[in-house]
């Protein structure tokens, strides 16, 4: 297939969206997807990059740059989060946009995949910054947004206020209030119940339904990288709901382990009073490469892409992965686990709990009627449980592996849309 690498090389090892175009060649060349098809969904439909100036608090004025990638709308409005951080990049965004795209088809909402992301460092910003580049750059996107064209959310670095800015600046310049332009908004504003905990629930039904697949019995010993939005909550619900010990969790600067297993509420609360889990009590210190390689039942990835590598796939003592976070382990690394019998939970399918939830959200925005938590949390366990099913099913069909199988529901879906509306030509 053009453009794509089928093995990837060293240099390629880091670039996610080389990363997803080998899974994609793989699905689809199992699938025998037509040329043709694979050339167009090897790459974005739609690439924006925009200059966004900034007034800072100290008078300056600073142009910091934003993209937002569409990669597919064959079945639906774009949908995907945005990241604010320091070193994204376009093939970074690339990469997230499709696996939007093949996340969305898993789980079969009816969306495509986009991605956003502008180069910053949020910790580094007022919040009179955060609000003015928030603002400009939803500005920017006016063109290419809307609630039936493309829908962002949240993603690393941007929260509920973010996308309460980022729906007030859309909804003014369109001169009403247009809630369904974004999800992940606060309760009260067009947010959905359960949306905040919808990831890290998707990741501890995931786990659940992997942990019963390999014939896992009792509670398990759990592994957690990050602990934000999705590794913080889904640590805490693997902990609290579903009876499980966490024996490690980490934050950016590092981790904590206990054997004995942590008390999560406890660790949580803390890292909330301290922004660091450093100094929590009754607990070792490990590095984030460390803490990947402790002895557990299942690892949960759930920080950023690229943390399980050829460098350290072979060490890795988990017997389940289940993937918090998009694109932590490289195709190299797929291939090294998939000989060592680890069973993993690709991202597009383990995540996906979050977008499912934003659907949930959209639907309810659109009619202008809101769920209890306990029917979205509901739709949102039949849908996590059908989309486990449909990729085991595929994996075992294809005799492949889960991811490839993820990828193969995911292809089939996108391809039978693309088929039926046609290239218009
Ligand atoms: N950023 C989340 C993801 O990567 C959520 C996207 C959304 O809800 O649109 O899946």
């Amino acid at each position: 297939m053009p453009g794509a690498a089928s093995s990837p090389s060293v240099g390629a090892e880091s670039n996610p969206f080389l990363q997803m175009q080998a899974r994609f060649a793989k699905a689809a060349d199992l699938l025998g997807l037509d040329q043709g098809f694979q050339r167009i969904l090897a790459r974005p439909a739609h690439e924006l990059t925009v200059a966004i100036p900034v007034q800072m608090d100290d008078g300056s004025l600073r142009v910091f740059t934003g993209y937002r990638v569409q990669h597919s709308i064959a079945r639906g409005p774009a949908k995907g989060g945005i990241r604010f951080a320091p070193d994204v990049h376009l093939d970074e965004v690339r990469a997230l946009a499709a696996w939007m795209t093949w996340k969305c088809a898993v789980v079969n909402v009816p969306f495509g995949g986009g991605k956003g992301g502008v180069i910053c460092d949020p910790r580094r910003l007022s919040q009179g910054e955060l609000e003015r580049l928030t603002r400009r750059y939803a500005a920017n996107l006016l063109e290419i947004i809307g609630p039936e064209r493309d829908v962002p959310a949240p993603d690393m670095n941007t929260n509920e206020q973010v996308m309460a800015w980022f729906m007030d600046t859309y909804s003014m310049h369109r001169r009403m209030t247009q809630t369904a332009i974004v999800t992940g908004k606060p309760i009260g504003l067009g947010g959905s119940q359960g949306r905040r905990i919808a990831t890290g629930l998707g990741v501890a039904l995931a786990t659940r339904e992997a942990l019963t697949y390999v014939g896992h019995q009792g509670p398990a010993r759990i592994v957690v990288q990050g602990s934000g939005n999705v590794g913080g909550l889904g640590a805490l619900l693997l902990h609290d709901r579903f009876g499980h010990k966490v024996v490690a969790i980490s934050d950016i600067y590092g981790g904590i382990h206990n054997e004995k297993g942590l008390d999560m509420p406890q660790v949580l609360d803390w890292l909330a009073e301290k922004r660091s889990l450093e100094g929590f009590p009754d607990a070792d210190r490990v590095s984030n490469e460390e803490l990947l390689e402790l002895p557990c039942d299942v690892l949960v990835p759930a920080a950023t892409e690229n943390q399980i590598t050829s460098q350290n796939a072979a060490r890795i003592q988990a017997r389940v992965i289940v993937e918090g976070a998009n694109g932590p382990t490289s195709a190299e690394a797929d291939r090294i686990l998939e000989e060592k019998g680890v069973f993993v939970v690709p991202d597009i399918l383990a995540n996906a709990g979050g977008v499912t939830v934003s659907y949930f959200e959209w639907v309810q925005d659109r009619m202008g009627y809101f769920w209890e938590e306990e029917d979205v949390c509901e739709r949102l366990e039949r849908i996590m449980v059908k989309a486990f099913r449909d990729v085991v099913e595929a994996a075992e069909r294809y005799a492949t592996s889960p991811r490839i199988g993820a990828y193969c529901v995911a292809v089939d879906r996108v391809a039978y849309c693309l088929r039926l509306r046609g290239i218009y030509a």
